[in-house]
């Protein structure tokens, strides 16, 4: 087995209604921190799971339309809080990135691409049509930015499609078959469908046992015990309910059959690292 060393950074943070993200919470406005995992294989170097917020993100929603985003989700990141500028401080280069998984295509996921432009990108082709295929309106409708991708000066993702396919270990069985980004097992790209298209999930094990990224499949841990999905009106707004909800209960079995899997949402506050040492 080969294991990943790992730690989450935080990449700045919206406050949204957390009703908004659990049917039943208060209505009150709750911090979603933009949780960023960086990973180190032990030949393929270091690896990020998305980017979180940046100064990027911040130009390409400055003006309406995009601004919507931004009055829909408040975004609060200043610029000792990029992902770019925490890695420079933990004496990690931007060129020292060999590899960037994109959960999904969210502004909120992509948004530091452009920060990493020798990093190679692994995504979904589902999630990468999808947006092309959008207008500029269409796109913003559901959290998507193309300009972010625009300015990333990228030829070709590793398209998750292409990967070989890996069989999950059996406590993941009701996900399907994997996807295996380095042929060794060490990262396992797991489609996690309904939230947005073509958004995938990652499991590794880090010595200790297997962790698995979900990104948006859920926004919290708390979602994922209680088997509480967003209102309807969230998911079938963003994605498929049926779908979300069918990921989510999948989820929650796995977290009650097998709670050695540690499970991280991308926007979980029970995740937020720490202050830095
Ligand atoms: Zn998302």
């Amino acid at each position: 087995m080969v294991a990943l060393d790992w730690r989450l950074y935080e990449a700045g943070y919206c406050t949204h209604p957390e009703r908004a993200t659990r049917q039943g919470a208060p209505a009150q406005a709750c911090e979603f921190p933009a949780l960023v995992a960086l990973l180190r294989h032990p030949t393929n170097g270091w690896i990020l799971f998305d980017t979180g917020y940046s100064e990027h993100f911040l130009q390409a929603t400055a003006a309406l339309p995009e601004r919507l985003y931004r009055m829909v989700t408040p975004v609060h990141l200043s610029p000792q809080a990029s992902l770019a500028a925490q890695l420079r401080r933990d004496s990690i280069a931007p060129e020292d990135i060999a590899w960037i998984v994109v959960s999904h295509l969210h502004g909120d996921h992509i948004g530091g691409l452009a920060d990493f432009p020798q990093a190679r990108a692994a995504c979904s082709r589902e999630a990468w049509d999808d947006l092309q295929a959008r207008s500029r309106l269409g796109a913003l409708r559901i959290g998507l930015l193309p300009a972010l991708l625009n300015q990333w000066k990228v030829t070709s993702p590793q398209w998750f499609e292409g990967l070989a396919s890996a069989v999950l270990p059996a406590p993941l069985a009701a996900f399907g078959a994997g996807r295996d980004l380095f042929g060794d097992g060490s990262l396992l790209l797991v489609p996690l469908p309904g939230h947005a298209a073509g958004h995938y999930g990652a499991l590794f094990d880090d010595g200790q046992g297997p962790v698995f990224l979900v990104a948006d499949a859920s926004w919290s841990s708390r979602a994922i015990r209680d088997n509480t999905p967003p209102p309807t009106l969230v998911t079938a707004w963003l994605g498929s309910t049926r779908a979300y909800r069918d990921t989510l209960s999948r989820l929650h079995a796995l977290h009650r059959a097998a709670p050695q899997v540690r499970l991280v949402p991308s926007h979980c506050p029970e995740w937020r690292p720490g202050p830095q040492a």
